[in-house]
Formats: structure tokens, C-alpha cells, sequence
């Protein structure tokens, strides 16, 4: 298969105004859903892109996050307080952040500042008695749509990966890494603060063993050469880790972390390296956060420097 199923339809976000950097997909059926609407600030371009289909927000009855990250899931605060008839599908470990997202903003404002309400917008607390919280393992039903839900940690503890049925679409927030669609360079997906990349290694493979038919990532787009896309991102996460536990050891400074972590994630695009695939992936991807979860993964697990 190299195209989605009719009911399966990837929407752009347009984020900041710019194609092809978060992609929310539509779940069409008796109860149509939403899979990760993105941030808050995206709603208009997203009802936008409804529309082309003949929906607004008022036909959607379910939004499905990935995980909680604000790329993916800012907006479910805003469209639960407008749509009191949407119901909120994500991990149980979420549940705590999303009624009260005290923590989790300040988290995100010490890593923004005053970029949070251009880059995400609001982010809105959710009464408990409008989500459902899953695990992973269930079967899950939304009107006449079946999910498989899979925990999914790796790329952050909460996350969860929904394999539609029949079709087998797997939808895999971050976890397949960032791929820009018509490239082949899969690129690492690390930021903190909870990244763990042997968990990570465990969640790709019970993904082979589903067998997707495609995987929908959300940056950006469906990919449909699943095996050797997951053996490429398997290696990237590994050589970025090994690259980055190099320079600690040495006691690299930050900065030049930075720069040499910039030009192996060039080195590695190979003959996708023009202007227009480096700037592609610029958007999608943010090399310092990369930087940033690859040095917290192993200032847990090293040694202390004397
Ligand atoms: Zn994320």
C-alpha cells in the first residue's frame, strides 16, 4: 500500500504559517477523530483544513493524543472548553498534567519564554470526567473505529501509538523519528526531559511485530517503507547517543556540542543535504532540544565527573 485509506486523511496545521511541520490526521467515521490537533495556536488553519472536507470542530467527537508534548496535543484544552461534546483519549500518566497543567507550563515556559504564546498558545486544564485514559494493550473503540492501543515509551514516558483496524495505519506521534515528506533521511527525535532510548529500541520493535501498513508520524506525513525507515531511525537515535556521550566524557562545552551535532545531522542527509532538505528538516526538527533530552538521557546514567 502506498496510500492511506480514504477515511484516513492527514491535515497540515500550517504552524507559524509554514507547511509541513505538524501533521494532525482525521479519523473518518460514525464518530470522526482528531489524532494530535497540534497547538492552540493552529486551530484556525486546522478548521481551515476541516473544511476542504466539509467538517468543522462541531463533527469531531473524539481527540486521540499521541502524548501530551504542545507540538501535539496544546490545543485539546481549548477544543474540549469550546466542544463539550469532544471526548480526550490519552495515556493515564498524562492524566495528572492535563487537569492541572501548572507543571507542565512552567516546564515548557523555562524552555520557550516568551516565545510560549507565538510558538503554542494557550494551554487549557481538562476536567477528568471528559478524558479517558488508556494504557496500552486495550482494544479501543470510537464510534464504528477500532484501534490497538500500544504503550509507547521512549520519546517520553505517557507516549502511546494507535494501530487502526483493519487497515493496520499505525499512528506514531514521534516515536518513528522526523522524516519530511518525498526524503528519505529519518532524523532523531530526543528532547527532554524523559527520553529513554532502550525503552525506545523495545517500543520499535513491538511496532514491526504489528506489521504497519503505513506510519503516520506527525512530523511530517505518512511513510510506507516502514522496515527500513525504523532500521534508520533505530541507528540515528544510537549514533546521535553514542556521538553526544563522546563529548560529555570529554567535557565538550554545550555550544560546540551544538555545532558539531549540526553538522553530523547534515553529514548524515548524505545526498539530501541541499538548502531546501536542510531547511525542511530545520523546521520539523529542533537539533538544540535533540541536544538537550541526549544530555539529560546520560547525565543520569554516567558516571559523576570528579
Ligand atoms: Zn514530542
Amino acid at each position: 500500500m502506498h496510500a492511506l485509506p480514504p477515511t484516513i486523511i492527514p491535515l497540515d496545521t500550517m504552524h507559524l504559517g509554514r507547511a509541513e511541520i505538524i501533521c494532525c490526521y482525521l479519523v473518518r467515521g460514525t464518530v470522526n477523530i482528531l489524532i494530535d490537533p497540534g497547538p492552540t495556536v493552529v486551530l484556525p488553519a486546522l478548521a481551515e483544513a476541516l473544511a476542504v472536507h466539509g467538517l468543522t470542530f462541531a463533527d469531531i467527537g473524539a481527540i486521540v493524543l499521541t502524548h501530551i508534548h504542545l507540538d501535539h496535543g496544546g490545543a485539546a484544552g481549548t477544543l474540549l472548553d469550546r466542544y463539550p461534546h469532544m471526548t480526550l483519549y490519552v495515556h493515564e500518566r498524562a492524566l495528572t498534567h492535563l487537569v492541572d497543567p501548572t507543571k507542565l507550563i512552567t516546564s515548557a515556559t523555562r524552555i520557550y519564554g516568551d516565545q510560549m504564546d507565538v510558538l503554542w498558545g494557550e494551554f487549557l486544564a481538562i476536567p477528568a470526567a471528559r478524558i479517558v485514559t488508556l494504557n496500552g494493550g486495550e482494544p479501543l473503540h470510537i464510534g464504528d473505529q477500532r484501534f490497538t492501543v500500544i504503550a509507547a515509551p521512549g520519546h517520553a514516558i505517557h507516549h502511546l501509538m494507535y494501530i487502526h483496524q483493519p487497515t493496520n495505519v499505525a499512528f506514531v506521534g514521534d516515536m518513528a523519528g522526523i522524516r519530511m515528506p518525498g526524503y528519505r533521511y529519518v532524523r532523531p527525535a530526543t528532547p527532554p526531559p524523559d527520553i529513554d532510548l532502550e525503552a525506545w529500541d523495545a517500543t520499535l520493535q513491538t511496532l514491526r511485530h504489528h506489521t504497519p501498513s503505513a506510519m503516520c508520524l506527525t512530523h511530517y506525513g505518512p511513510v510506507f517503507d516502514i522496515e527500513p525507515h525504523l532500521d534508520a531511525l533505530h541507528a540515528a537515535n544510537w549514533r546521535w547517543a553514542e556521538l553526544v556521550r563522546g563529548w560529555m566524557l570529554a567535557g565538550i562545552e554545550p555550544s560546540e556540542q551544538l555545532r558539531l551535532l549540526t553538522a553530523q545531522a547534515t553529514a548524515d542527509m548524505g545526498a539530501e543535504a541541499t538548502e531546501q532538505g536542510i531547511s525542511a528538516y530545520q523546521k520539523g526538527a529542533s537539533i538544540t532540544m535533540s541536544l538537550q533530552g541526549l544530555t539529560r538521557y546520560w547525565s543520569k546514567r554516567l558516571p559523576p565527573t570528579p
